[in-house]
């Protein structure tokens, strides 16, 4: 297992400590982030991202925990000494650019190398260098005023990593900027981390650029509510044993940032359930959802909420789509137990998986109307366990299901293969336990 780059270990700052104005502006967070990720933190103006990008970059002092980079403790560190350090590991982009308006363009890019004991030709290659690979070689002797917002910041970038530093830090890079220009500025970072292995801490607002992380952390009033796992980037960090990443479900966080955990549950159980329909009736449903599955409300409660008419506060479904509903809902809680009692561990205990591997095959064609040859369901058992595995993503296992038997796969009807692989990911997630044990009218 790698070892973190950098480890956050509860972490706390509060301004204004004693006075009226006191905030708490990081509420003990730890986290590890390991070399050669790329990192957002996402949440709403105020909630503390660049408080904790600075405290990560050293720039900000935390009032309690450790920051540890590189194996050491930023907090021991000498002024010249964590001076020389940032200047050398680590490069900062911001929205507001920070250009020196009086320099051009190559000297603002040169800038931190000043401190070298270089000659200011050699100094000026070097510059001229960066400024070509980023295609801006051509602004070379103008002044930051006569670029557009987003040259400025593609400058500023150039100075970020004209020491070669292996960490990045962006707050809000592309904040001023139109979405076509944030868009190549986001690129460029993108590829900074995919091309030039570099280490990549951005904090953003906008939910448009979640996608080139690996992982986000949801922060809202100082804390991390939420850490999710891109599942379109191959991982850098090892996955703890959590071979079940709902891929589905982190897809449907992406466009819900603000939900919690349980309601991004809720709500992907029922749009399987109902499909998108009334808005109104859908949001209800999740509501009462959300509460069978947290255990707030038993089975016959929950019947009579979807039953009752909308205007008197139900969801107003007729009692045999009710009842289907809920027996659905209550089917994939307790598949959702079942596997993840089973594999919790996996893949160590495969010689559980033969015996699990039964039941979640089984539990997916229960109400399938065609039939599988028996060299079919071998297909099939493969594909699943694959996806078991983790080393296929949700959509390669709808795709497989989908392909002709002659391209390795089922040759499924698509919506059958779509609907298999929704179901699925239902399974891979985790529900509370004691929802999935309590029989037909408990916990009343
Ligand atoms: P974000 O970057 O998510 O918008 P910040 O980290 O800038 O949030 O701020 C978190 C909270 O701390 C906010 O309520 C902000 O007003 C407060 N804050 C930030 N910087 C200071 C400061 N230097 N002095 C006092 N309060 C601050
Ligand atoms: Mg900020």
């Amino acid at each position: 297992m790698a070892t973190p780059l950098i480890k956050i270990d509860k972490v706390s700052v509060v301004y204004d400590k004693g006075r009226p104005s006191e905030m708490v502006a990081l509420k003990g967070i730890s986290l590890e982030i390991y070399p050669e990720e790329y990192i957002i933190f996402f949440g709403p103006s105020g909630c503390g991202k660049s408080t904790l990008l600075y405290t990560i970059a050293g720039l900000e002092v935390p009032d309690s925990g450790r920051i540890i980079v590189d194996g050491r403790d930023l907090a021991g560190l000498s002024k010249s000494d964590f001076v020389a350090y940032h200047r050398s590991r680590m490069g900062m982009v911001f929205q507001a650019f920070y250009l020196i308006s009086s320099l051009s363009v190559l000297d603002n890019v040169i800038l931190p190398q000043m401190f070298l004991q270089e000659r200011a030709v050699k100094r000026k290659e070097r510059g001229t260098k960066v400024l070509e690979r980023f295609e801006i070689a051509n602004l070379a002797n103008r002044l930051p005023t006569e670029l557009s917002g987003g040259q400025q910041q593609r400058v500023a970038i150039c100075r970020a990593v004209i020491n070669d530093p292996p960490m990045l830090f962006a707050d809000e890079p592309v904040g001023n900027l139109d979405s076509r220009s944030a868009e190549k500025v986001m690129d460029l970072l993108y590829e900074l981390n995919t091309r030039d292995k570099k280490t990549v801490i951005l904090v953003t607002h906008d939910s448009r650029y979640l996608h080139y992380a690996h992982r986000v952390f949801y922060m809202k009033d100082g804390e991390l509510v939420r850490e999710v796992t891109n599942p379109e980037r191959t991982q850098v960090r090892e996955e703890k044993v959590q071979p079940f990443v709902a891929h589905a479900l982190a897809e449907f966080a992406r466009f819900y940032p603000h939900l919690d955990e349980g309601d991004l549950k809720a709500k992907f159980l029922s749009h399987y359930l109902m499909g998108i329909k009334d808005e109104e009736v859908q949001e209800r449903l999740e509501r009462f959802i959300r509460k069978r599955v947290s255990g707030q409300i038993n089975r016959a409660d929950f019947i009579l909420s979807l039953n009752k008419p909308f205007a008197e506060g139900g969801v107003g479904l007729y009692e045999q789509t009710t009842l289907r509903l809920v027996d659905e809902a209550d089917k994939i809680v307790d598949e959702s137990k079942f596997v993840h009692e089973k594999f919790e561990h996996f893949p160590e205990k495969y010689d559980t998986l033969a015996s699990g591997l039964d039941n979640v095959r089984n539990s997916l064609l229960s109400d399938y109307e065609g039939s599988l040859t028996p060299e079919e369901l071998d297909r099939f058992d493969t594909i699943i366990k694959a996806r078991l595995e983790g080393s296929i993503d949700h959509k390669q296992f709808r795709e497989l299901l989908n392909k002709s038997w002659k391209e390795g796969g089922l040759g499924l009807h698509h919506q059958t293969a779509e609907k298999f692989s929704t179901r699925l990911e239902l399974m891979l997630i985790d529900y509370p336990k004691e929802v999935a044990v309590a029989a037909p009218g408990d916990r009343s």
